[in-house]
């Protein structure tokens, strides 16, 4: 049996892992989470009596708290999601990103160096602590190429470069004390549970409403999606397999553009509801966000050839599913993304 601390456990891809984890059976799992405005009990509430599973509301930047979570349960992973998600979030107020994805992650390193250095040696060698970052990091492609773990850091957005800053923390971790990290750069992710402030949930809203749909720019902006399931899945097979001090990219051949994105989903909520009138009608295109990535795209290699993980949710299905999800789910669609 493996005790995991999964932080962010109670958000889009963190409850979808948990829910993974559980359904394994050989894991118990210690979810933190200070549950803002992107946290959502609802999201876990399946798992919320079993044995195996335990939520503590905290913040991961209280490096006392994770390291006393860490011993109480006596961890032998970390899974590191917790974070400030939004890019618009980012710009209009960065200093959060800085505190949650920056300071936030130097809690977990820090508190997982002060257990992991006191641990048997038996159980230091099979600790490990998963970070879970961005593609984002890298920031854009022109109309080819496409990232790989050597790729250089460009981030763009207050975001991304909160993100690769904490990824630089993590990797000093390893560097300097030895702490058995590995690093994940995963593309965008779909999928049920997803907040409503996101380019999916937002046009299933805003086509079931016959309300506009905003498409940044001319819709061309790509990036390289993924159905959230393979992302944990990609995350499990890491944690086991992955090699102390590497990266994983995780993705690859998941290119679309955001107009491209919006189409498919409208047809999608247009065939379910039995529309006639086509709500791709309803798009209108705004102003460009502030240095919008024009392209993202993994390459994928290492973790097919080295860990043997590849997506099995194909976009049609997973599109299909994620859709009839949400209309199944209408009053977490209604959340107030300003809130
Ligand atoms: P999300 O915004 O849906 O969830 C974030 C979770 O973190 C929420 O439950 C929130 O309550 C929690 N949280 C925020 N601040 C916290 C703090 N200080 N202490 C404890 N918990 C806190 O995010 P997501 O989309 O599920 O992303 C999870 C991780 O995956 C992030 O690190 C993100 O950078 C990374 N990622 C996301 C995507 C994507 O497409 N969504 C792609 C690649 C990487």
């Amino acid at each position: 049996m493996h005790t995991v601390l999964v932080t962010g456990g109670a958000g889009f891809i963190g409850s979808h892992l948990v829910h993974q984890l559980i359904g394994r059976g050989d894991c118990r799992v210690v979810n933190l989470d200070k549950l803002t405005y992107a946290g959502n009990s609802e999201a876990v509430a399946e798992v919320a009596g079993d044995r195996n599973y335990t939520f503590v509301k905290a913040d991961v930047c209280d490096v006392d708290r994770v390291a006393d979570l860490l011993k109480r349960h006596h961890c032998n992973a970390v899974i590191h999601l917790a974070a400030e998600t939004h890019v618009d979030r980012s710009i209009a107020g960065p200093g959060e990103f800085v505190r949650t994805n920056v300071q936030g992650t130097f809690g977990v390193v820090e508190a997982s160096k002060q257990y992991w250095s006191n641990l048997p040696a038996d159980q230091r060698d099979v600790f490990r602590v998963v970070h879970v970052s961005t593609d984002e990091v890298y920031g854009s492609l022109g109309d080819d190429g496409a990232f790989d773990e050597s790729s250089p850091y460009r981030p763009n957005s207050p975001y991304s470069a909160s993100k690769a800053a904490s990824d630089h923390l993590v990797r000093a971790y390893h560097q300097t004390y030895g702490l058995p990290t590995i690093i994940t750069h995963c593309g965008n992710n779909y999928g049920p549970w997803q907040f409503p402030e996101k380019l999916i949930p937002v046009v299933i809203r805003q086509a079931v409403a016959q309300q506009p749909i905003p498409v940044y720019g001319d819709g061309t902006n790509v990036r390289d999606w993924i159905h959230v399931s393979d992302h944990c899945r990609a995350l499990h097979q890491i944690w086991r397999h992955g090699r102390p001090g590497e990266v994983y990219d995780v993705g690859g051949g998941g290119e679309r553009s955001n107009l491209d994105i919006v189409k498919t989903v409208c047809q999608s909520v247009d065939t379910v509801l039995g529309r006639s009138e086509p709500s791709v009608d309803q798009i209108q295109f705004v102003r460009d966000r502030p240095g919008h990535d024009f392209r993202y795209a993994i390459r994928g290699e290492k973790i097919r050839s080295e860990l043997g993980w590849g997506p099995e949710v194909t976009f049609q299905e997973g599109i299909r599913e994620t859709v009839a999800w949400y209309l199944d789910h209408r009053d977490f669609l209604q959340t107030n993304p300003l809130a």
